[in-house]
């Protein structure tokens, strides 16, 4: 079941990639494993699948810890500066820093243990009050702030689209999103590389990708709907 739901997401995936003119290989497709059992995870391992996500901290480092087989865990979800030591050295990418203090502490903790932290910068492109990210015009800035800490590498930038009923609707803030890694790319920031752009989600990832994402996170489509009260 999320075998084939798994499969049938990745097909989609290849099929926007090919659409937009780009190479299905330029998209990673991130099954975001938050709320779900490990045993769901070990039946994607199986098949093959490396990325898994996760939105909270002490989640991913159970799971990190837990699994069978090395596997690629990417910290999604908001990240408090107090919850920094569970995935300094278990996430392979955090995609949601968003402030200079949380870099502060980033640095801090991956200083300590010898390693660089790769990173994207989470922006709220559509300015939604009830998400974190910083506003698309306070990106290069901060970017450029966090590209002076030495133990952490800036690798591009993310967004969590606004929730609406036709995917249509995200496009313009994709778009936005595509523009403004150009245009912090063509600043050539030393230790910046803006070679990823993470967006898009069940609903929105094919639009996404016709619109430049090099990473989509996709949780329900593969897993099913989470329940929360468990
Ligand atoms: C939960 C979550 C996703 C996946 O959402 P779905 O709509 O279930 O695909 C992607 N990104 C982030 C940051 C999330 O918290």
């Amino acid at each position: 079941m999320i075998e084939e739901n798994y499969r049938e997401v990745e097909a989609r995936v290849r099929e926007a990639a090919i659409r937009s003119g780009r190479t299905p290989e330029e998209v990673t497709l991130i099954a975001v494993s938050k709320t779900k059992p490990l045993s769901d995870i070990e039946a994607l391992i199986r098949i093959g699948v490396r990325e898994f996500g996760e939105n909270k901290p002490q989640e991913l480092k159970e799971k990190f810890d837990s699994v069978s087989q090395p596997v690629h865990f990417h910290q999604i979800g908001h990240l408090q500066t107090n919850k920094v030591k569970y995935v300094i050295d278990r996430a392979v990418l955090i995609h949601s820093v968003d402030s200079v203090h949380l870099a502060e502490q980033i640095q801090k903790e991956a200083e300590k243990r010898g390693v660089t932290a790769e990173v994207l910068i989470e922006v709220n492109a559509a300015e939604e009050d009830t998400k974190f990210g910083v506003t698309l015009a306070d990106a290069p800035g901060l970017v450029r702030e966090i590209s002076a800490f030495p133990n952490i590498h800036i690798k591009g930038l993310m967004t969590i689209a606004p929730f609406v009923d036709d995917p249509e609707e995200n496009r313009p803030v994709f778009r936005a999103m595509k523009q403004l890694l150009l245009d912090i790319k063509s600043q050539k920031i030393h230790n910046v590389d803006m070679s990823v752009l993470s967006m898009g989600m069940t609903n929105d990832f094919e639009v996404a990708i016709e619109e430049g994402a090099t990473m989509v996170r996709v949780g329900t489509a593969i897993f099913g709907e989470r329940d929360y009260n468990v």
